[in-house]
């Protein structure tokens, strides 16, 4: 049974309460067009059951889940003469997460579009970062 979250935006979206753009929806996955676009087209992929984050997700989503990306994924591109697609995905406020039910963005891109996603750094030193790898692959469960 889904679960819904009574204070949750997606959570009335997928229950049907509020109206969205709908673009596709498998029986545990909702697609639909994001209100304050990238680029046109820029659309949202989403389990229907809330889950906060990507780190709450069950596994047993991720079949549906990552199939439902890649089928809107490929509509989004040929709808919108795409060039590239970004799948974006914020966690916790920190990263930019608006709304608490985890989805993802797909953003079509195109070539010479000027957005500049990541500004990259760099480690001080090798030891620095693969002692932090070591760190992490320690954590991993
Ligand atoms: P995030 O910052 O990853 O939590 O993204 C939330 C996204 O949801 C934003 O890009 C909003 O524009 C979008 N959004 C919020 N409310 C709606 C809505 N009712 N319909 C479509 N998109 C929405
Ligand atoms: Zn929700």
């Amino acid at each position: 049974m889904t679960y819904k979250d009574p204070d949750c935006i997606f959570c009335k979206i997928a229950a049907g309460e509020i109206p969205c753009a709908k673009v596709y929806e498998s029986e545990s996955c909702l697609a639909f067009l994001d209100i304050a676009p990238v680029h046109a087209g820029h659309a949202l992929v989403l389990p229907k059951a809330h889950h906060p984050t990507l780190l709450d997700l069950p596994a047993e989503l991720g079949s549906d889940l990552m199939q439902t990306l890649a089928k809107v994924g490929r509509a989004v591109m040929e709808a919108t003469g795409a060039d590239g697609l970004n799948l974006m995905q914020n966690n916790f406020e920190a990263a930019g997460q608006l709304v608490h039910h985890a989805h993802f963005h797909l953003v079509p891109r195109f070539e010479d579009d000027g957005l500049r996603l990541w500004p990259q750094t760099a480690y001080d030193d090798p030891e620095e970062m693969n002692g932090l790898a070591k760190k992490i692959a320690d954590l991993v469960k």
